[in-house]
């Protein structure tokens, strides 16, 4: 599908197109390409479901890597997720994500539940969740109409040590299974919000966007379901562009290429 009109904005994925994985090696040519676009004058800004990472040692760890990144780039899920539920009042979480970012939600001013009542059942990507931890949601989401607040929908992220593991998404599905009287909510990807974000962020309309992901499926539907172009990298999830055999023709990507780096960089036009 071709969209027309110049790319004068640029929303960006971390995790497969930044970096390889939750190792945070960068891809080759990932730190050039990054510093090339600083350089050219155009507006970007990371858009990323990390539920794993401090939003400030995320980006302090990729500027650590040389990438041209503040916290003023990144729209995440994990404060996109805060921000919904500070805004309904919603203090005392269930959360399902991982034991590591538990004291970040405590910093926030966010109560932590283990058992009983809470306003909000809250996921992100936990490589230790427990059956025992799902079952402990059932209650509250079958007895108590409590809302699922999906931080993000991913089916699937490589780890630190670069294997497939299960996503929120999954869980998600499984949840959302149940009919409880709650909503379902998902913040990140993806959900049209964080995009819309994206793009206030860098002040475009979506056919001048360039939305760059390794996951076709998961970020660049909905991306090219609002009108932006979107490309999509093979240095991340998916090694090859065979998972396109698995999505409608309508919602394939505009440009695949083998990393970021293989993608133009429109120089800001001198009026
Ligand atoms: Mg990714």
């Amino acid at each position: 599908m071709k969209r027309p009109g110049k790319v004068k904005a640029y929303l960006i994925d971390i995790e497969g197109v930044l970096v390889r994985d939750k190792r945070y090696q960068p891809v080759n040519g990932s730190v050039d390409w990054m510093n090339r676009l600083a350089a050219s004058g155009r507006p970007y800004c990371l858009v990323s479901n990390n539920t794993t990472h401090r939003p400030a040692d995320l980006i302090a760890d990729l500027a650590g890597l040389g990438f041209p990144v503040t916290e003023g780039h990144l729209v995440g899920a994990l404060s996109l997720g805060m921000r919904w539920l500070r805004e309904r009042n919603r203090q005392n979480i269930r959360w399902l994500g991982t034991p590591a970012l538990a004291d970040f939600w405590r910093e926030e001013g966010f109560g932590l539940v283990r058992e009983g009542a809470c306003d909000a059942v809250v996921l992100g990507a936990n490589p230790e969740l427990d059956i025992a931890a799902l079952d402990g949601v059932l209650d509250p989401m079958l007895e108590e109409g409590t809302d699922l607040l999906c931080l993000h929908r991913n089916l699937f992220y490589l780890d630190g040590s670069g294997r497939r593991r299960l996503g929120p998404g999954v869980w998600a599905a499984a949840l959302e299974a149940l009919q409880g009287t709650g909503q379902v909510v998902t913040v990140g990807k993806p959900a049209e919000g964080i995009y819309q974000e994206g793009l206030k962020r860098v002040g475009v309309a979506p056919a001048e966007a360039l939305f760059i992901s390794d996951d076709p499926i998961s970020d660049l539907v909905t991306a090219g379901r609002l009108g932006m172009h979107t490309a999509f990298v093979l240095s991340g999830k998916f090694p090859d562009h065979g998972v396109l055999a698995r999505m409608a023709e309508a919602d394939w990507p505009d440009i695949i290429c083998s990393s970021m780096s293989d993608l133009d960089i429109q120089e800001e036009e001198t009026a």
